[in-house]
């Protein structure tokens, strides 16, 4: 089964309108420079800076997505962005429950799911992410909780073509902290497993699971190597295009 490597940066809430599109005019050129990657490229700036990055990529080879998405198309809903508001601006992804949008504004499974019925009825792929906290891994039940993320965030007509899983442990994120390869493997090809059982073995055997949580070009090669690691979710080290670029040359 081939699947596409997928390379996606998260920018999260960083970047004022010159250093985003200097950014995003970096990392184009230097995906220009691969010629015909054999890896897809995706970064997620935040709302602000998404018409101008979309700018700054015009003819390179990479996508543009959003980190989060309201389930409704239009209406009163202040100070939030619909996928049609985001199709139209010409975003093809979008990360949903992202553990810092799960933290930060309660966001639950149903929701998550809620919002990628809505991303799909308006022409978005969506990231579902999922992980679990320390606590739970020191515990043990990191299989378990991954488990229940994904079969309650992920909607029953996600397909490879929708829906990308990205596996980050929340400990990891941004924190220089990593599990080991073996522990990666691990909970991927459990979450592979828990896809086939909810979507059906064809489907979760085509479905990219990326992982995520302190990815920087040293390591970068040791996952993206992992057979059920299909890319990579990238924030500290997307926000410099050669250490986004020396990620995805350990594999592309
Ligand atoms: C993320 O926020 O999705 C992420 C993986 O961050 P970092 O690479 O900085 O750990």
């Amino acid at each position: 089964m081939t699947r596409k490597i997928l390379i996606a940066g998260n920018w999260k809430m960083n970047g004022l309108l010159e250093d985003g599109v200097n950014l995003a005019k970096e990392v184009a050129a230097e995906v220009k420079k691969l010629g015909r990657p054999q890896c897809e490229f995706l970064v997620c700036p935040p709302f602000t800076l998404l018409y101008s990055v979309k700018k700054a990529l015009r003819g390179a080879k990479v996508a543009l997505g959003a980190q989060d998405a309201h389930f409704a198309v239009k209406g009163a809903h202040t100070g939030d962005i619909s996928p049609a508001m985001l199709k139209d601006l010409g975003c093809s992804y979008v990360i949903l429950g992202h553990s810092e949008r799960r933290a930060d504004h309660n966001e639950s499974n149903e929701l998550v799911a809620k919002k990628a019925v809505a991303a799909y009825e308006n022409g978005l792929k969506t990231i579902i992410c999922i992980g679990e906290t320390e606590k739970q891994r020191d515990e043990g039940k990191t299989i378990d909780v991954c488990s229940k993320q994904i079969l309650g965030s992920v909607p029953a007509n996600a397909d490879a073509s929708n829906t990308v899983i990205a596996y980050e442990p929340v400990w990891a994120i941004g924190t220089g902290k990593t599990p080991t390869a073996k522990d990666v493997e691990e909970v991927h090809a459990a979450v592979r497993a828990v896809l086939a059982k909810k979507l059906g073995k064809s489907v979760a055997n085509k479905m990219r699971i990326l992982y995520g949580g302190s990815v920087k070009p040293a390591n970068a090669k040791e996952f993206l190597s992992l057979p059920d690691v299909d890319g990579a979710l990238i924030g500290g080290a997307s926000l410099k295009a050669q250490d986004f670029m020396a990620i995805a040359k350990s594999v592309c």
